[in-house]
């Protein structure tokens, strides 16, 4: 019986201080945002990723939001990202008229292909978005150099890897702005949660403003305003201390949850070379400039194989696996809102072999061997 209990594809890992520093919120009577909690996580993100400005948001795509106020994102300016990513990388610019550019992602990292970025850039092109998908770092010296040359910004949607990096430097202080989530789904995390990496001091006062309804707020908190009052656009991006206090309990322990993920990863990695070998998938590829936090354990299904059989079949050996993004350009909405540059030939085919395998904190060797041994029998 227990040898077929089904191997969940997600569990939220939780420290057990959470509750702890959760009562410690409550009894300190401060519960809405930018309290004592929320400041010890900005201390801790600003210090491990070296990063001068960090602010808490309730989700990454509030962070993305933001991203598109701070700058200033108008009608028809045009956004270039991949078309193989989360809804939230297009439709934060897509709510202040801004135009998703879809362009072709790279066979082995799965991110945006930095060479083709240029064809994609017209005299609307306002940013680049790069998405690191899986925690793996995208071709940022290219990226960056790109950008510098065209005078366009670098918004990294770093949703998925916090303490990555590229080059030794962490995911989400290259670009102008970094994003990242604390989504259940991610390796650190508050149920819903985020935040947006600030690299250039003069976009944080204006990130304050867009984050606390559009009002010095921030300023009056540190006395440097006698009162508050409405400056401009704005909305509510902050989450309250309770969340605050859960995501720090997480963060003591990040260097150690991403040890033991990776130590999972690593797993598959062995585990899998032989069917690599036997040209049933092809196991993901981490380019040597690149540390990443082993969000995703993915493999690319041999284009013969038949992805939702593949899903039945480790279903029937209780083996929870899931695919991932519905390619943007191809979706309804990215086709109301976006456009796509040159053939998105790779995304199309890697978007629909790819298959995620069970990976969280607790995960037992032995149930990534019945994984493997279901795989096996393809
Ligand atoms: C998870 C994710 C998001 C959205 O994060 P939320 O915190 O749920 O808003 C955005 N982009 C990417 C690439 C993600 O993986």
């Amino acid at each position: 019986m227990k040898q077929n209990s089904l191997i969940d594809f997600n569990r939220p890992y939780m420290t057990g201080k959470e509750l702890f520093y959760i009562a410690e919120a409550h009894f300190n009577g401060k519960l809405a945002g930018d309290g004592p909690f929320t400041n010890r996580c900005h201390a801790w993100l600003e210090k491990s990723l070296n990063c001068p400005k960090v602010l808490l948001t309730h989700s990454c795509t509030a962070a993305l939001e933001m991203a598109a106020l701070i700058l200033d994102v108008k009608p028809f300016d045009e956004i270039i990202m991949p078309s193989f990513t989360f809804v939230s990388t297009a439709n934060a610019f897509v709510l202040r008229g801004g135009a998703p550019v879809f362009v072709d992602i790279r066979e082995d990292t799965l991110n945006i292909d930095e060479r083709k970025i240029e064809e994609a850039i017209t005299p609307k092109t306002k940013a680049i978005v790069p998405v690191h998908y899986a925690g793996v770092g995208c071709e940022m010296d290219t990226i960056m150099s790109l950008a510098r040359a065209n005078g366009l910004a670098v918004v990294e949607d770093a949703a998925q890897a916090l303490l990555s990096r590229y080059k030794g430097q962490y995911l989400g202080t290259f670009g102008e702005i970094g994003t990242i989530s604390f989504h259940e789904t991610k390796n650190i995390i508050s149920g819903e949660g985020g935040a947006i990496t600030l690299n250039e001091a003069a976009l944080t006062s204006m990130a304050e403003v867009f984050r606390e309804k559009g009002t010095d707020r921030s300023r009056f908190f540190r006395g440097e305003v006698d009162k508050y009052t409405w400056q401009t656009l704005g909305s509510s991006f902050l989450p309250g201390e309770l969340i605050a206090a859960f995501l720090w309990a997480q963060l003591e322990e990040a260097q150690s949850i991403i040890a033991r993920r990776k130590k999972i990863w690593n797993t598959y990695h062995e585990l899998l070379e032989p069917l690599e070998k036997r040209g049933i998938l092809r196991r993901p590829i981490i380019p040597p400039e690149c540390d990443h936090n082993a969000h995703i354990y993915y493999i690319l299904l041999a284009s013969s194989l038949d992805r939702d059989r593949v899903i039945a079949s480790l279903r029937s050996d209780g083996v929870q696996s899931v695919f991932h993004y519905v390619p943007l350009h191809s979706s309804p909405g990215g086709r109301k809102y976006g456009r796509a540059v040159g053939s998105l030939g790779l995304t199309d085919s890697l978007a629909s072999r790819l298959l995620r395998l069970p990976l969280w904190v607790g995960l037992k060797e032995e149930d990534q061997e019945r994984v493997r041994d279901s795989l096996a029998k393809l």
